[in-house]
């Protein structure tokens, strides 16, 4: 029998409808990627999720289905869960209050997991949106665990259970994304957009001081030269 109701059932796919749309405004699903879901109950572990192959940039009435702990379907379906869904379930398990889960590929958390994949994470500070993810000690420090893209799905899992780490409700995933969770489906919002805000300002701020850095090398080139047309009186 099941533990919830229609009425339930069809909230929740709305919910994931108004994420689902959001995100795809912002292009944050190129190529059908990225998966979403939302904890129906905690006990047992029920969640909806996005099905696999679908276009995000629309609401059809097969875009959802419900799967269990094991990330199989909870119901006779046609509908496959996403291939990344025992991320999801990773999550859940491993962090209960957690009541929804959002993936997107983006070209910034991809461009960071790159930058600083060797090293495994990612560390940002004294940003205003860092409280966004509900952090909210004076100029604090965020580190951002930074997992490979193994093509074996129960690996990624297992890899992305590891590095969990609760106080930061995200992980990159090298090349390929990021997850961000949050106690409910507007946290969980709040919280991947507090991070691709951050991926997105601290690249800028790369490419700025590159910038400042080669302007102020021609400068002193400049310098040199003029220095130097002064000293042999040139003219
Ligand atoms: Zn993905």
């Amino acid at each position: 029998m099941s533990v919830y109701t229609h009425e339930t059932r069809q909230q929740v796919f709305q919910q994931l409808d108004k994420v689902k749309l959001a995100f795809a405004a912002r292009d944050w699903f190129p190529g059908t990627s990225g998966n979403l879901s939302i904890k129906i109950s905690s006990s047992p572990l029920l969640l909806a999720v996005t099905a696999s192959g679908k276009d995000k940039t629309i609401c059809t009435p097969h875009d959802y289905l419900v799967v269990d702990e094991n990330s199989k379907p909870y119901e006779t379906t046609s509908l496959k869960p996403s291939a990344e869904t025992q991320i999801h379930t990773a999550i859940y398990r491993n962090i209960p209050e957690t009541g929804a889960v959002f993936h997107v590929h983006t070209i910034p958390n991809n461009i960071i997991s790159e930058l600083y994949g060797d090293q495994g994470y990612v560390t940002l500070h004294n940003q205003e949106l860092i409280k966004g993810l509900g952090i909210w000690e004076e100029g604090a420090e965020i580190r951002i665990p930074i997992v490979e893209n193994y093509a074996d799905i129960s690996r990624l899992a297992e890899e992305v259970e590891r590095a969990l780490y609760p106080r930061v409700p995200g992980v990159l995933i090298r090349n390929h994304g990021i997850y961000a969770w949050g106690g409910s489906d507007f946290e969980a919002k709040r919280h991947l957009e507090a991070f691709e805000f951050l991926f997105a300002y601290h690249l800028q701020w790369l490419q700025v001081r590159h910038l400042a850095g080669s302007l102020a090398g021609q400068q002193a080139i400049q310098n040199t030269h003029s220095l130097t047309y002064h000293a042999t009186g040139r003219q």
